[in-house]
């Protein structure tokens, strides 16, 4: 059989500990029979981040800016930990910080469906793709303690030095806490064109929510960047998609989303994100079955699985046991990858082949074969556990 070409490279990058060998092995077992890969590598192992003083997770952070499209494994972010146990020069800081900071993007996190593990909320019948503002608001304030008898003032001095002040709470009648949050205009417009530039690629509505009724300068700046940049970039694009712009207020998003299909986008502000993403990736079954892709302004992409390096399952194999990791999240990390690189390069084949792996891999789950953590969600009655390379095996066998 030939293998289908590629004619632009894949940023590749390894990453860490159980993983690590997941990696290797949906390689092996389900892209190189298959396809010709023409990937640009880059070891993000801590290991080797930890040699070349984390110059490789820069190194591979512009090859995406170059190529326009990566796909990465899970990455040991260290810790004090981490440090002794990988003998490390620094506790270096996360990879996938570094890179989001360095493409300025944004991540989309979106749950693969299978029959059998059903959302706990019942309405919802398609993925809900949750886009959280990275930047910002309350991740990089400023707080203090105010004394009683104390006068708590915001201060803006401009350039000039011109001071604006407005007074936040007199503490007169006791004692209390203050906190200073800011956003920047680039990053939210950053923010935005990340979001209706996904929500046009991958066809779907695109909603967006704040509290911008109670909060009139600051969440109203967001509501109105949205409205501005969708207006004069999206909104033809979006009429030509037959997609939607919607937005509305964060305590009525959360009632419609519960209400809802699925189907959509939902853009956050940075704290909303954090805990709607925990809530819907909760609600909708497995961490291991989340995938994320991080999408930059200026639209290149990098594919991963939303889970850790599953460390646990790492021990366990390094002792001589038998695993069963689920690899769902991150065999989607490839096909994402691959299908992009596909519209990209114009390879129908590749795209094709994308489709088909992911197809190979629900088919497997539906007709009952998966990993542990999914034997325990699945209300299938025929359903049979296997260890972590049986599956890939097994999805290798629709392959053929
Ligand atoms: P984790 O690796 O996601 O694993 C937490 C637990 O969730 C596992 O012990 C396992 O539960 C379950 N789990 C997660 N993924 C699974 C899969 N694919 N198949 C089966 N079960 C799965 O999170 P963590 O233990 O907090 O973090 C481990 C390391 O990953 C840390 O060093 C952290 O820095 C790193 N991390 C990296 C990323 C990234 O690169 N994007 C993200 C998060 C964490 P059981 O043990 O009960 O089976
Ligand atoms: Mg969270």
């Amino acid at each position: 059989m030939e293998k289908i070409r590629m004619t632009t490279p894949l940023v590749e990058m390894d990453g860490d500990e159980m993983t690590r060998i997941l990696w290797q092995a949906i390689k092996e077992k389900l892209i190189l029979p298959f396809v010709d890969l023409k990937s640009e590598y880059y070891d993000l192992g801590l290991p080797y981040r930890d040699e070349t003083n984390d110059q490789v997770t820069v190194d591979a952070a512009n090859a995406i800016k170059k190529y326009g499209v990566g796909v990465k494994c899970a990455t040991i972010t260290p810790n004090a930990q981490r440090v002794e146990e990988y003998k490390l020069k620094e506790m270096w800081k996360s990879p996938n910080g570094t890179i989001r900071a360095m493409l300025d993007g944004t991540v989309f996190r979106a749950p693969v469906l299978v029959k059998g593990i059903s959302p706990t909320v019942s309405t919802w019948k398609k993925p809900i793709t949750l886009a959280r503002h990275a930047y910002g608001d309350i991740y990089k304030n400023t707080e203090l303690r105010a004394d009683a008898g104390s006068k708590a003032e915001l201060v803006i001095t401009a350039a000039d030095g011109t001071e604006t002040r407005a007074l936040i709470h007199d503490f007169a009648k006791g004692a209390g806490i203050v906190q200073g949050v800011h956003n920047t205009d680039s990053s939210i417009a950053s923010f935005a064109h990340a979001c209706f530039q996904f929500a046009l690629d991958t066809k779907q509505d695109l909603w967006f929510s704040t509290k911008d009724t109670i909060s009139k300068t600051y969440d109203h700046r967001f509501k109105d960047i949205f409205a501005e940049i969708y207006a004069s970039d999206y909104k033809e694009k979006f009429e030509e998609a037959g997609i939607e712009f919607f937005y509305t207020l964060i305590d009525d998003a959360v009632a419609r989303v519960v209400r809802s299909e699925g189907g959509f986008i939902w853009a956050c502000k940075n704290y909303d994100g954090d805990v709607m993403s925990d809530m819907v990736a909760t609600a909708f079954g497995s961490l291991a079955m989340m995938t994320s892709v991080l999408v930059s302004p200026d639209g290149n992409y990098e594919y991963e699985a939303a889970h850790g390096t599953v460390t646990r399952h790492y021990y366990r194999h390094l002792e001589g046991g038998e695993t069963s990791t689920n690899s769902v999240a991150t065999i989607f990390a490839w096909t994402g990858a691959l299908r992009k690189r596909g519209e990209l390069d114009n390879l129908p084949e590749l795209t094709a082949f994308a489709d088909k792996l992911e197809k190979a891999t629900i088919d497997t789950i539906e007709s009952g074969t998966m990993t542990k953590d999914l034997v325990g969600l699945s209300t299938l009655e025929n359903k049979t556990a296997v260890n972590s390379m049986e599956f890939l095996d097994a999805i290798a066998a629709r392959m053929a």
